[in-house]
Order: C-alpha cells, then sequence, then structure tokens
C-alpha cells in the first residue's frame, strides 16, 4: 500500500481567486512545482481532491474543470513533477441546516475513499494539505495528518476559524513546499518509529519464548533432582557410577520421560567432525545433560567438563550428580551455560 498527500488545488497548488470561472485565471502558487516534485521523487503519491461546486451552481461548465486540469499538468509537467490522480466533486453543498448531499464534497471522504482504492493508499498513513479547515476535516474523518497551508485561506481560517475550530492540525505550513517539507521529514521519522518499534517487539516475542522454554528446562531439572534422589535413597552412598546410572535410568522410563544414555558428543575441529568417544553420561529429553560421579567430592574440574559438553552440545543447562554424599542435595550442582 501507498502512502499519498492528498493536495487541496486552490489556494494550496494555485492561487485562490474565488471560482475559477475562467482558464487565465489560473496561476501556480511559488513553489508548487518544487513541492509536487520533490513528492514524486519521494515515492509517495500526490494526489488533488478538489470541491468544484461552481459547476453545480452553474457558475462556469464541467469542462472547463477538464482544461483546467490539463493546464496544472502541463505547468507540472515542465516543471518535471506530476500528478498520480486528480479527483473532483462537482455537487453543491447540502442546503444550509440540512445535511445529506453528495458523499464526495469535502469534508466527507468519498473522494479519498476512491483514490485509496483506485491507487491502493493507506489513508492512516496519508497526509492532506489544504488552506481550509474543510481540509483538515477531512484528513480527520479518514485518519490522515493535516496540514493548513497559509497561502489561500489558509491566514484568515487560522486567525479566524482556528480558536474555535473542533479539529486540530498537525502542522501549519507557509505554503506548500514547507507543507512537503514537513511531510518528508515525518515520513522518515514514521519509518524509524516503525523499525525502533519492530525491534523491541521482536526481542519481546523472543524472551518470552525463552521464558517459557527455561521454566519448562527448570520444571524438568526439578522432576530429575526428585528421581536422582528417590534412587539415591534405595541405593545409598558409594556404589558405582553405572548402577546409579542404570537405576536413575530405570527411574525415568517409569515416569515416561524421554533420555538418551551415553549420548556421543561431536567435536567440530577446523569444520571436521573428529570423532572423541566424549560420551554424556545422560541427555534427558534433549534438554539437560546429566554427568553421574561418584567421588569424595565435586571439583572444578567436574564443572568445567560439563561446561565444555554443553559448548560442544548446543545444551543450555548441565546438572551434575554426585552420588557418593550422604544428602543428595548436598551433591547436585546446577551448571548453566
Ligand atoms: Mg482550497
Amino acid at each position: 500500500m501507498h502512502t499519498a498527500v492528498f493536495l487541496d488545488r486552490d489556494g494550496t497548488i494555485n492561487e485562490e481567486m474565488g471560482y475559477l470561472n475562467h482558464i487565465d485565471r489560473f496561476m501556480l502558487i511559488p513553489g508548487a512545482v518544487a513541492a509536487i516534485r520533490s513528492i514524486n521523487e519521494s515515492g509517495l503519491k500526490a494526489v488533488v481532491v478538489t470541491n468544484q461546486s461552481g459547476v453545480a451552481r452553474g457558475y462556469f461548465p464541467k469542462e472547463l474543470i477538464d482544461q483546467v486540469h490539463q493546464k496544472m499538468s502541463g505547468l507540472l509537467e515542465e516543471g518535471g513533477a506530476f500528478l498520480d490522480g486528480i479527483y473532483t466533486c462537482t455537487h453543491a453543498p447540502p442546503s444550509k441546516g440540512k445535511s445529506g448531499g453528495c458523499g464526495c464534497r469535502k469534508p466527507k471522504i468519498g473522494l479519498m475513499k476512491q483514490a485509496a482504492q483506485e491507487l491502493n493508499l493507506d489513508l492512516e498513513k496519508s497526509y492532506v494539505v489544504g488552506d481550509r479547515f474543510k481540509d483538515v476535516e477531512m484528513a480527520r474523518n479518514a485518519g490522515a495528518k493535516a496540514i493548513l497551508v497559509l497561502t489561500g485561506y489558509g491566514k484568515g481560517e487560522i486567525e479566524f476559524l482556528g480558536p474555535s475550530s473542533k479539529v486540530q492540525v498537525d502542522f501549519v505550513a507557509k505554503n506548500l513546499e514547507e507543507a512537503v517539507k514537513w511531510i518528508l521529514a515525518d515520513t522518515k521519522g514514521q519509518t524509524e518509529r516503525a523499525k525502533g518499534q519492530r525491534k523491541p517487539q521482536r526481542s519481546q516475542r523472543a524472551q518470552r519464548k525463552a521464558n517459557v522454554e527455561m521454566a519448562e528446562i527448570d520444571r524438568l531439572s526439578n522432576r530429575i533432582i526428585g528421581l536422582a534422589i528417590e534412587t539415591h535413597r534405595q541405593l545409598g552412598p558409594g556404589l558405582l557410577e553405572s548402577a546409579y546410572q542404570q537405576s536413575l535410568a530405570y527411574e525415568l522410563s517409569k515416569n515416561n520421560i524421554p533420555f538418551e544414555l551415553e549420548k556421543k558428543i561431536p567435536v567440530t575441529y577446523k569444520l571436521v567432525n573428529i570423532d572423541c568417544a566424549y560420551r554424556a553420561d545422560m541427555v534427558v529429553d534433549n534438554k539437560i545433560l546429566l554427568e553421574l560421579k561418584s567421588v569424595d567430592r565435586l571439583l572444578p574440574i567436574h564443572k568445567a567438563q560439563v561446561l565444555t559438553y554443553l559448548k560442544l552440545s548446543g545444551l543450555k543447562l548441565g546438572m551434575l550428580i554426585n552420588f557418593n554424599v550422604t544428602l543428595l542435595r548436598r551433591g547436585i550442582r546446577r551448571i548453566i551455560l
């Protein structure tokens, strides 16, 4: 979807002349061509939305509007600029005090919606530039940002209608050129803000996932400790490692906890897999590495061995279990990489 700059015509692109009832009365506001050219160069769509009720009022024929738009497009083209679309409402406003009328006269958003459909525009990311509060109101109705220019009716609107206006302007610009500069800076800010927002969202999701995984591993390690204590209670201290290993395996199987005994740990050296015959005593549910010992006391080298196994296997949690103790809890170390 594209972002558009919706431009009012009279008083914004060309000088406000009251009813533009003759082609000779069409004159561009200085800087308008350059402003539209920068919209074009930025990749945003430049779309004119204009009320021309002079047709319904019988002040000039519809053909004059086509002539004026041809002239406008020609002058823009000479300056290397173009419009992606021109949308016109030729209807009369609803009679005073009555609602209704067409759905396309500003501040209604019929024309913006039509443009959005035909040009694949995202109205909520788009901008409206105009010299009247009607333009501002249309922007608000469509969820777009509003820039009021001080050309055309702009100064009077701000001075006399501004204080009582129900709708807020996002920016007041001296003219279209200044308005476009503000818009281009704002879109840049939007992109950066969006990037900035996306990153933490992604890392928050990743963090939540990691937390859930860690909580699962934590629960699993508590179950292993419970079963190791049960094994120790049955066997007592001082037996061979292999006896504990087989008995603990029996407890794990009985509790439907998957595990692998003597799991090979591959070593990659200079991109080559080397079989060093390293084996972890047990890997439980592909998550926790167990190193069983039956020693007088655990030494730093035992912890270093588990850390090496963790690094090589890509697992995060290891448990060092020394069965040769009176109280097994004292013989268990949890080692986190
Ligand atoms: Mg206007």
